[in-house]
């Protein structure tokens, strides 16, 4: 099936360009996943990206899964671990973006990038050591919550 292409969708066209540049089939629910993060103006949990598709194209809680899993795969979204142990998915802004800090609010759980406070690709860890990953969050206030 081909989905369909939408002017009035500016985020639409913009995620369908993204994953083409990829040379990645192009299917509605990666399309409207990432155009889901896209609009956002705050990392989105699954439950989020799942109530944010619902009234246009309602895309079912396991394919929401794995396409969150599929655009961070291909280095288009990146997930931010939050202090309620929900991950949180933001759209990668440029491919190969810097890894960079967070800021999560305390009082509701919204959060952003600090796209620029980058971090290390690298770190030096003891002899035998793996690192997995690295993360920075600054945690506060967002202004809503003031
Ligand atoms: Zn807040
Ligand atoms: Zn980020």
């Amino acid at each position: 099936m081909k989905p369909h292409r939408s002017r009035a969708d500016p985020e639409l066209a913009t995620a369908e360009a993204l994953i083409r540049a990829r040379a990645e089939r192009l299917t509605v629910p990666r399309s409207a996943v990432l155009a889901a993060l896209l609009t956002a103006d705050a990392a989105l949990t699954h439950h989020e990206v799942e109530a944010a598709l619902r009234p246009r194209a309602p895309v079912d809680r396991v394919t929401v899964y794995r396409v969150l899993e599929w655009l961070v795969d291909r280095d288009l979204a990146h997930r931010i671990a939050g202090d309620d142990r929900t991950w949180r998915f933001r759209a990668n802004p440029a491919p190969g973006g810097a890894p960079h800090a967070h800021f999560t609010c305390t009082g509701c759980g919204r959060t952003v990038c600090l796209d620029s406070v980058t971090l290390p690709r690298r770190v030096r860890v003891p002899e035998g050591f793996r690192p997995d990953a690295l993360e920075l969050t600054v945690r506060g206030r967002c202004a809503r919550c003031h």
